[in-house]
């Protein structure tokens, strides 16, 4: 029998498996429901043999030392700085919007009177969240702050989510912050850098290892049953360690109700050239359905006579519908936070179960967030009281 069990082998739970079997030398059993380990950063080869994300475009960034150093003994690095394009009344400009943006945008004068006043402002370098810069008291900057909302927060956000930037956690349309800077990268983090080998292989030699047995195509319901505080595994009770990065309300099995998602649609494309856009990702915040098109061979380095995109379509989460039962984005607003509270409360009855992970902490994580929390709870929480 296993000390050990882990659900779910994206980051979260290839993490604390591969920190289990090599840190403590213990046996982990690792429950996937998918038929391949990565979770949401999984990529594979298409038919056309282009390296393609399969659960939309991942870049890896952090600020954080630990979580590269540690990611860094499965994977060498390629170094990639990711780009973004928005198509605004027609034209190509940077994103986040920055100085050079607002150069591309506006004539002459009116642009360096503009950069004038966000300086004297703000200061140089420094990032505005735009629901911030739309407090500001001062007609020139708010006619700023009016234009850039309009143009590249508002309807890329009703798209996404179904709701404007006011009705969003703030911290939302915070992730891609008004930059007064010249720099036109997506994110400014110390390590920026994409696995050389792609994120499957990544994880491959993360959980390669004789201590850990992986179950793939296993949903957690079919081997484990959770009751009066006792976990029962294939019929027997179970007094080891549960590891759980799935959803909270699937595992108590919608007791409470149903925790809100969005989903997204993936509209893959393969053409027969080499290359079909200047930059990594192109954002339509005003146009069509989609909100962007990412063009993989950007991000993988890959040489290759022909490339491939995909278009991200949002659509509302519904787990009854193959099409759209994955739930790509926690919806972190009140409501749904106050529900996840009622289901982490009904976690903490079962001493055994330590919840980690984008959706079994229901928060908007990135990799290196999702690395981070891992390591921590590994530390804080697998080690001690064995
Ligand atoms: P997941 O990767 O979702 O893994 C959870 C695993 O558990 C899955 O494999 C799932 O199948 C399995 N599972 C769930 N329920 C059960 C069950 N009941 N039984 C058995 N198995 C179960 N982050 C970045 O840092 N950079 C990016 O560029 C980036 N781009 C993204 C783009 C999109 C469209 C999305 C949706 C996310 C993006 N992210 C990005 C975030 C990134 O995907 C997550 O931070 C990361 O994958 C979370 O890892 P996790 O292990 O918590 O969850
Ligand atoms: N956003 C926007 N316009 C853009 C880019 C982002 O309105 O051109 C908003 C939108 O609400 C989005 C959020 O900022 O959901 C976060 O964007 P990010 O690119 O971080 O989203 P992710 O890559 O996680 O989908």
């Amino acid at each position: 029998m296993f000390r050990y069990i882990i659900v779910g082998a994206g980051f979260a739970g290839a993490v604390t498996a591969e920190r289990i079997a090599r840190e403590l030398n213990e046996k982990v059993l690792v429950i996937e429901k998918r038929n391949h380990i990565g979770g949401n950063a999984y990529d594979c080869y298409n038919a056309d043999g282009v390296l393609i994300h399969q659960y939309g475009p991942h870049i890896f960034h952090t600020r954080i030392k630990e979580v590269w150093e540690y990611l860094s003994q499965f994977t060498e690095w390629r170094m990639y700085h990711h780009r973004v394009l928005g198509v605004i009344d027609g034209k190509k400009v940077p994103i986040p919007f920055n100085l050079n943006t607002l150069h591309e945008i506006f004539p002459l004068s009116l642009a360096q009177s503009l950069e004038e006043k966000l300086i004297q402002h703000f200061g140089y370098n420094v990032k505005v969240p735009i629901l911030k810069l739309r407090e500001v008291d001062d007609e020139q900057l708010r006619f700023l702050a009016d234009f850039i909302y309009e143009k590249v927060f508002l309807h890329y956000t009703m798209k996404q989510w179904g709701v404007t930037p006011e009705e969003l956690n703030s911290t939302v349309t915070g992730r891609v912050p008004v930059y007064i800077s010249r720099d036109d990268r997506y994110f400014q983090d110390v390590y920026q850098a994409m696995p050389k080998e792609g994120y499957t292989r990544l994880f491959e030699t993360m959980l390669e290892h004789p201590n850990i047995k992986l179950m793939l195509n296993t949903n957690v319901n079919e081997v484990l049953k959770l009751k009066d505080g006792r976990i029962f595994a294939f019929g027997q009770e179970f007094t080891g360690k549960l590891i759980y990065t799935g959803m909270l309300d699937e595992l108590f099995n919608y007791e409470y109700g149903e925790l809100p998602y969005r989903s997204l649609r993936f509209d893959f494309e393969t053409e027969h050239t080499e290359q079909t856009q200047e930059v990594g990702t192109v954002n339509y915040p005003n146009d069509y359905e989609f909100t962007r098109i990412t063009e993989f061979k950007h991000l993988t380095g890959q040489v290759h006579p022909h490339t491939t995109t995909v278009r991200e379509y949002p659509q509302p989460y519904n787990r009854h519908v193959a099409e759209q039962a994955i739930p790509y984005y926690p919806y972190v607003q009140a409501e749904p936070m106050a529900l996840y509270d009622r289901y982490k409360e009904k976690a903490r009855q079962y001493e055994q179960l330590i919840v980690v992970g984008r959706l079994a902490e229901y928060r908007y994580y990135d990799m290196d967030a999702v690395v981070a929390k891992a390591l921590k709870v590994f530390r804080d929480r697998i080690t001690t009281n064995n």
